[in-house]
């Protein structure tokens, strides 16, 4: 009840929430409380959470921030979802989001804007802008975003909270609204490493109904809290330090890593050759991938339908698709598409794949010379609202340190590392080597 209090205190200003559910939160506190009374609980039991809206929740509306699934109910949870149910969640509600988890900023919402809980004339990043912004206005305990090339990373730097990308694989996917299969991977955003670690133990594990999930034993992730960062080695590629940073996020980061030394870790440089055509390489793979997974919203299977009268088929999908995409949806259907097209598909799809292979392998040398990597998140605090809308290329920079994470499938974490002058939180970023959270865990731990 303390919370629905607080949700009530923050949404008007926040706006972290399109949708909001009481009566279920009441309902599973009341089970939560009958679970702590059989000795049943658990460390997530009856605590408070959201969920970010591109996650299926049986009976609840899941739009991924879309006029398209505005009406869309789905008839299923998420694998993630369930296994939190299972633990005892108590879901608040469902969090905003760029659309279809398309974005930088959370402006791509068709249901209005996020606010920055720090700052409320700044975004709170994107996409998983919703939950980051909820974690930082306390108007949930954690959350769960996703991450397709930054959107847990980033607006858990720019709302100074804590966000955890898991490996591709570590958790389910079942359940997720695609974007771009090959990227997309769920994980906390929480207000501390330990919660993320105790989030993550209980979505993190095999899935038989979902082929990518990888079938490994999960670690014990509170035991990995404990390890510190003596004798770790720690890599810091030159690339990441790019002009065009704000010297206030070099500022912080540089010092965040000092502190890293001071505690012991090893720190070195390392290159990642291939990391300058990360942004390319995504918004090509990113793309594609989205122009067929989105190929299933047609106005017949789900959500919105617009058959103007004598309409026939192709008519009936072309009003509907116009109306119920935004402007950035749409812009990718269209990239993605031409990508794959006869004629274009080896220029570009298959030639930013081979790019793909290459900064793969830049990862996996430079994970024999060290044992995680740290780089900014971003290279700028959060903008302003409305800075960035008109400019999709200037937007899509803001992600160039997060991306080569998700082509890789590896591991990633943002940890609050400072302030800008203006008060705007700075994130500092982790990776390892694939399903070595624990080592992130370790590291954001000791420097917490
Ligand atoms: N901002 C990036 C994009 O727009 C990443 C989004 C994400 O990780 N879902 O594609």
């Amino acid at each position: 009840k303390a919370m629905l209090e607080r949700v009530a205190a923050t949404e008007e200003r926040v706006h972290a929430y399109i949708t909001l559910t009481p009566e279920l939160a009441l309902e599973q506190a009341a089970n939560a409380d009958k679970m702590r009374a059989q000795g049943q609980a658990g460390p997530l039991t009856g605590v408070p959470a959201g969920v970010k809206d591109v996650l299926c929740t049986r009976g609840v509306a899941t739009t991924c921030a879309s006029r398209m699934l505005q009406n869309f109910t789905p008839p299923y949870s998420a694998t993630l979802v369930r296994k939190l149910e299972a633990a005892g969640m108590v879901m608040l509600g469902k969090h905003n989001m760029d659309e279809f988890a398309m974005g930088s900023s959370t402006e791509n919402s068709a249901f209005g804007p996020t606010s920055n809980p720090w700052d409320l004339r700044a975004v709170p990043g994107g996409s998983s802008g919703g939950s980051a912004a909820s974690v930082a206005a306390r108007s949930c305990f954690y959350a769960i975003g996703t991450d397709t090339g930054g959107s847990i990373r980033q607006p858990a730097s720019h709302c100074g909270v804590v966000g955890l990308k898991p490996t591709y694989g570590r958790v389910s996917r079942l359940g997720l609204v695609a974007f771009a299969s090959s990227l997309d991977q769920a994980g906390p955003i929480t207000r501390s490493v330990a919660d993320a670690a105790t989030v993550l133990q209980v979505i993190a594990g095999h899935d038989p109904a979902d082929s990518t999930s990888a079938p490994r034993p999960v670690p014990d992730y509170a035991a990995a809290l404990r390890r510190g960062v003596k004798g770790l080695r720690l890599g810091v590629p030159k690339e990441y330090f790019v002009a065009g940073m704000d010297p206030q996020v070099e500022d912080a980061v540089r010092a965040a890593i000092a502190t890293l030394e001071g505690l012991g870790a090893q720190v070195r440089p390392i290159s990642l050759p291939h990391a300058e055509y990360s942004l390319a390489v995504y918004y090509i793979i990113a793309p594609a991938e989205c122009s067929s997974n989105l190929a299933r919203y047609d106005g017949v299977k789900y959500g919105l339908s617009i058959r103007p009268e004598g309409a026939d088929l192709l008519e009936m999908y072309t009003a509907t698709r116009s109306q119920g995409f935004g402007k950035e949806v749409i812009r990718r259907i269209m990239l993605g598409t031409y990508v794959l097209s006869a004629g274009y598909y080896d220029a570009y799809y298959n030639k930013a794949s081979q790019v793909r292979t290459l900064l793969i392998e830049d990862f996996a040398a430079a994970f024999k010379e060290v044992d995680a990597i740290v780089t900014p998140v971003a290279p700028t605090p959060a903008f302003d609202k409305g800075q960035m809308t008109d400019d999709p290329m200037q937007m899509y920079l803001s992600d160039i340190f997060t991306l080569s994470c998700n082509l890789a499938g590896l591991p990633g974490m943002s940890l609050p590392c400072g302030f800008a002058q203006s008060g705007r939180p700075i994130g500092l970023q982790l990776m390892a080597p694939h399903f070595a959270e624990e080592t992130l865990l370790a590291v954001g731990q000791a420097f917490q």
